[in-house]
């Protein structure tokens, strides 16, 4: 079948043609859309045998693969760049342990950031965990790339991470894809028992690193690993991945090299190095080079598919003759490092470029435009680069994100900052946010989130301020999927201790900033069957928080009255405000301002900021006026507690 499908639909497709029996992940952009495609592809019956899951968080994901594998099955794990630190625990453990059944780990990347809070560099983690890893440059590549991987992780008993970047996960281009799928059955007898093997004691450890050692060595060495003509990008491969558990213990010369060099004009003297959607930034800028100039020096170009272990075989022969290399990376300087480790190792004399002396970005994403400069540099050629412009030249204001109109945080948010009001603390309470749509409450007018770490931080780091200032209200902000993912063992933390803080659980009932993924307090699972929602409420009384409080976030009254008990309550306290996201609820009518009554004062706009509310002017008055957006308002009602002179009437259900 030919399909057009993203870098990321394409993985789920490469996954299931090698026949992987079990994928998990946590949702996390730009990684997402693997798992919900195989979640598709099963629910349409086109997948056989495979169970899919959104685990509660991506180390239970990465443990539930490895389980699988160590009864044979084939697993994929998948996760962004910060979920790896999730499951960093599991994978530097089963790493010694070594895989049986194929064991992938998809961890994309973001390069910008774009949606994430750190620019981390997963082959740096690959190279701290020992583990493979492959740095696909285009979505075909990505392809192939999984394909080989599983048979890779069989070869050698070790986990392997395909690690592409944001724009190698959504951009989109035609597959040849087998359509039908079956899971690869587990060998005969599953799981065999061996502590020697499965049971991860110090003198195992010992061995284990060895092995590592070796496996790595011949990996670096491997014919894949090899400079070849042409990078590989041929998706057929997958389908010859199936095979039994022994199937590809040796590497066969059929299958794709990763590193490719292309070598232009005679003797060359100036290398360029490049590794991911990089590598097609350059291909493309050469190219515009080449058109736009008579000729270019004669230069070697190689493309670092298999950043770890480092084809150093494949590099000497790249490097050699070679005056210059100029390195193109994402992230970290990774492939800056290696090449000027091997000119130290082997005394060669070429200089090295690339972020380490600004020749190239040393943060964000790079693009073809920057490409083609900075090669015209290195080239000594002329570049003319046509600067992309909209229609009529104007460049589109710069937009902040901000929460939906509607948006049951806001009401949440607001609810306790009113709370907050009535109790005058004598400091300013601190309020710690976390990951998710709710960080969007640190803008103003709310100015709801102090602090933003990672996964589960805020309900600990109000802890720990409650502690440095005792009297100083600590409050935690929490959605409920961060809260299965990460908060519960805050909460046990601030029972245990007695800290004095309140939890505030932000419950819409689904992973919104995400794409709207199920959790364990929906009870949807990816395999179509519902589970019994696990609690919040139950799950907080459960774990000995004596003051919990529920409310409806859009119920104003209601709402404010349960931050204030809990905040008012000594020890630490949870206040759950229920709201669906808007993305899962029916909008109701918008309110109706009464604009003869409207004095302009604009304390409406500013308590809660809703993108449906503005200040205009109304024909016949002088001042502005609040007006609703009617195409973006949700019916939410908030705004209507928020005016002091009842100027805005409820609406009615839509
Ligand atoms: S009802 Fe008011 S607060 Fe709610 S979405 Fe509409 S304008 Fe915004
Ligand atoms: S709706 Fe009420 S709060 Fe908003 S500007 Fe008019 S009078 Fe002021």
């Amino acid at each position: 079948m030919k399909k057009l499908l993203m870098g990321n639909e394409a993985v789920a497709h490469a996954a299931l043609a090698a026949g992987v029996a079990v994928v998990a992940g946590y949702p996390g952009t730009p990684s997402s859309e693997v798992v919900e495609t195989v979640a598709k592809l099963n629910a349409e019956g086109a997948a056989q045998g495979v169970h899919v899951e959104w685990s509660t968080n991506e180390k239970a994901a990465l443990e539930v693969v490895f389980g699988a594998s160590a009864s044979g099955a084939r697993g994929l794990f998948t996760a962004k760049q910060m979920g790896l630190n999730v499951a960093s625990d599991a994978l530097l453990s089963l790493n010694y342990v070594g895989v049986r059944g194929g064991l992938v780990l998809y961890v994309a990347d973001d390069p910008g950031p774009i949606s994430s809070q750190t620019e981390q560099d997963t082959r740096r983690f690959a190279a701290f965990a020992k583990v493979p890893v492959l740095d696909p440059s285009t979505p075909e590549e990505l392809y192939s790339m999984v394909a080989y991987a599983f048979n890779l992780s069989e070869r050698y008993g070790t986990p392997v991470i395909v690690r592409p970047t944001t724009r190698i996960c959504h951009a989109s281009t035609f597959f040849d894809v087998p359509g039908t799928y079956a899971a690869r059955p587990i060998p005969d007898g599953g799981f065999v028992k061996d502590d020697s093997h499965w049971v991860i004691f110090p003198a195992r450890s010992f061995r284990a690193h060895a092995e590592i050692n070796e496996r790595l060595d011949a990996i670096a060495k491997a014919p894949q690993a090899q400079e070849g003509n042409e990078p590989r990008g041929d998706e057929s491969r997958a389908d010859e991945s199936r095979g039994d558990e022994s199937r590809g213990n040796e590497p066969t010369d059929d299958e794709p090299c990763f590193n490719p060099v292309i070598e232009v004009g005679e003797d060359p003297r100036l290398g360029i190095a490049a590794g991911g959607v990089s590598a097609a930034y350059v291909r493309e800028a050469l190219a515009l080079l080449q058109a736009q100039n008579e000729s270019l020096p004669a230069y070697k170009l190689m493309q670092v598919g298999t950043p770890y272990p480092f084809p150093e075989d494949a590099a000497l022969a790249f490097a050699e003759g070679l005056e210059q290399i100029l390195v193109f990376e994402e992230l970290d300087y990774v492939l800056e490092d290696e090449f000027l480790k091997l000119a130290g190792k082997y005394h060669l004399v070429y200089t090295v470029h690339g972020k380490l002396d600004e020749r190239t970005l040393t943060r964000g994403e790079n693009s073809s435009e920057d490409a083609i400069r900075r090669l015209a540099d290195y080239l000594g050629v002329a570049a003319n680069i046509e600067t992309p412009r909209t229609p009529d030249g104007v460049q589109a204001p710069v937009r902040p994100p901000v929460l939906c109109a509607g948006c049951p945080h806001r009401a949440s948010f607001y609810a306790v900052k009113q709370a907050l009001r009535s109790i005058k603390p004598e400091k300013a309470a601190v309020l710690c946010g976390d990951i998710g749509c709710y960080t969007l409450g640190n803008a103003k007018p709310l100015e709801a989130v102090d602090t933003c770490l990672c996964m589960g931080a805020g309900i600990t780091m109000a802890q720990g301020i409650s502690i440095a200032e005792p009297g100083r209200k600590a409050l935690a902000f929490i959605g409920d999927s961060t809260f299965f993912a990460s908060g519960l063992t805050g909460v046990a933390n601030a029972v245990y201790n007695q800290h004095d803080i309140t939890i505030c659980v932000l419950d819409n009932s689904t992973t919104a900033m995400t794409g709207s993924q199920p959790h364990p307090g929906t009870g949807a699972t990816l395999m179509g069957a519902q589970s019994k929602p696990i609690d919040i409420e139950e799950s907080l009384r459960a774990l000995g928080i004596q003051c919990v409080v529920c409310a409806h976030a859009f119920n104003a009254a209601e709402a404010q009255a349960a931050a204030k008990e809990a905040i008012d309550f000594e020890g630490p306290s949870a206040v759950i405000f229920e709201g669906p996201c808007i993305q899962l609820s029916k909008p109701f009518a918008p309110p109706v301002v009464d604009a003869q009554a409207c004095t302009g004062c604009a304390v409406c706009v500013k308590a809660i900021g809703c993108p449906a509310m503005s200040m205009q002017t109304i024909e016949g008055r002088e001042k502005l006026l609040m007006c609703i957006d009617q195409s973006l308002c949700n019916g939410c009602n908030l705004c209507v507690s928020t005016c002091p002179f009842d100027t805005i009437g409820g609406g009615q259900d839509a």
